[in-house]
């Protein structure tokens, strides 16, 4: 039986990313470097966001002559736990972007193109431009997409105007999202605050939009003329109960109304109208789907979570689960693809059932370098991903609980009697506001 590190208990934890964002930034010790490892391998990484440019910083730390090739059209990094911040009117856009290239390390090549085809059996990996990368290892990284199309009458240039908002597309869509929503604060009416019915990156954010708009509109021109509506296909606000039930107390106490079991569908935005799909239980304990229209002065939304298409078309993704969204085949623990040892996932592209976050991340990424370098040393790797995931889940501005969690809904604080999960504090606000950008920083540089 083989012996693995259980990374998740022994080094877990936002605020120890906040520690080890310390250390990069010279307040601290930087984490212990392992032995350099000789190799000639050829690795191929598909995604610079926050999964790949991290697994390339701690690469190329580990490994000595290894060809590493790094391939995204990307030009800009995008910070996206900061959005939240920006849709709310609390950072400007600019506080998200970065330079894809400011993060990357000697010793990597970076191909400033899209990955347009894998092929698992040749190894290679085809880009936008025509080049035909071979790999010995493939680290399959890029993010997931947003399907706004999905959204039938919806799009993209209607965000910021009659009261249309959705904050994940990125800066801009998120600066114009507050101009909507900042609008709704002060003049009121119906609010209405969607998620979507698949995997979706950071489950928390629509949660967080929910409440900060509440909050900002309680305390300006719109206090006592405002509805909020929270709207989900779901039939509870987070996946891990005991902080679905905290959520659910709290939007009792402020007011917020809860329908579940309601998938967006389409809007018109002339009328102001959003189309929900219903599924009820009848009366033979079949689903009856029926269509509602709700009307809303302010409507965010977000859009259904895909893998990227060439995911979606190598043969890699999951046959039996998610096959309307096609996220990669893989261990849960180890991260490794089922039927190409030599593919692992990193990130939110991976089938699992948790980790969708940027915490995640940063405990995913020693665990595929592990099982990497062993194989390249030809052994077993040992480390293992308990689900780590995490989120500053704020509740109004200047408030927020630190909610972490793994697989099995445990929730797993790093600071146990310090920072209460299911509280909301101040300390756990800074956090969010300050520190989980430094860390994320320092992450992105491998040095967490
Ligand atoms: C609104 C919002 C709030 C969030 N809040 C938090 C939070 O509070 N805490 C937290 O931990 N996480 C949070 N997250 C989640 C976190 O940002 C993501 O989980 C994290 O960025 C995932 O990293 P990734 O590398 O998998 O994907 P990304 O960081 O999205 O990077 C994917 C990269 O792959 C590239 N790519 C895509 N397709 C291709 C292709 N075909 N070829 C080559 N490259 C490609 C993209 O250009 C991109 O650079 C939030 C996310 C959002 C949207």
């Amino acid at each position: 039986m083989s012996r693995r590190v259980e990374l998740t208990t022994s080094r877990r934890g936002v605020l120890g990313m906040a520690l080890a964002g310390a250390a990069a930034a010279g307040l601290g010790t930087a984490p212990a470097q392992a032995a350099l490892v000789r190799s000639s391998a050829r690795i191929v990484i598909i995604g610079a966001g926050a999964a790949g440019t991290a697994f390339a910083n701690r690469l190329v730390q580990r490994l000595d002559g290894a060809q590493i090739t790094l391939v995204d059209a990307r030009a800009e990094h995008l910070y996206q736990p900061g959005l939240s911040l920006v849709a709310a009117g609390l950072k400007p856009p600019g506080y998200v972007v970065s330079r894809t290239t400011d993060w990357l390390p000697r010793g990597v090549t970076l191909v400033a193109e899209q990955a347009a085809a894998i092929d698992p059996e040749a190894k290679t990996v085809t880009t936008s431009g025509g080049q035909r990368l071979e790999y010995d290892f493939l680290i399959v990284a890029p993010g997931l997409v947003l399907d706004h199309d999905a959204i039938e009458g919806f799009s993209l240039d209607l965000v910021g105007k009659d009261g249309l908002g959705a904050l994940y597309a990125g800066p801009e869509y998120a600066a114009r999202t507050w101009q909507a929503a900042s609008q709704f604060t002060e003049t009121g009416g119906v609010g209405i605050f969607s998620r979507p019915e698949t995997e979706m990156k950071c489950a928390g954010a629509p949660l967080k939009h929910t409440f900060l708009i509440d909050d900002i509109a309680s305390r300006n021109g719109a206090a006592g003329k405002y509805e909020a509506h929270y709207v989900c296909p779901q039939s509870v606000l987070f996946s891990v109960p005991i902080v679905s039930e905290k959520v659910r107390m709290l939007f009792g106490e402020r007011g917020i109304a809860t329908h579940y079991g309601h998938t967006l569908k389409g809007i018109e935005p002339g009328r102001k109208l959003a189309r929900f799909e219903t599924s009820a239980p009848g009366a033979d304990g079949e689903a009856v789907k029926s269509t509602v229209e709700m009307p809303y002065d302010y409507l965010h939304v977000i859009p259904p979570q895909r893998a990227p298409q060439v995911i979606r078309e190598s043969g890699l993704s999951w046959a039996d689960k998610w096959t309307d969204q096609g996220w990669l085949q893989c261990d849960m623990q180890t991260l490794r693809h089922l039927r190409y040892p030599e593919i692992f996932a990193l990130g939110d592209i991976a089938g699992i059932p948790k980790g969708k976050t940027a915490a995640s991340v940063k405990w995913q990424v020693p665990v595929v370098e592990d099982h990497l370098v062993a194989a390249i040393q030809g052994r077993e790797g040992t480390a293992i991903y308990g689900g780590y995931t995490s989120c500053p889940m704020i509740t109004r501005v200047g408030r927020a609980m630190l909610v972490e969690f793994d697989y099995d809904n445990n929730l797993v604080p790093s600071f146990p009697g310090l920072i209460a999960p299911l509280e909301e504090l101040w300390i756990s606000w800074l956090m969010k506001e300050v520190a989980l950008k430094a860390t994320y920083n320092a992450m992105l540089r491998g040095k967490a």
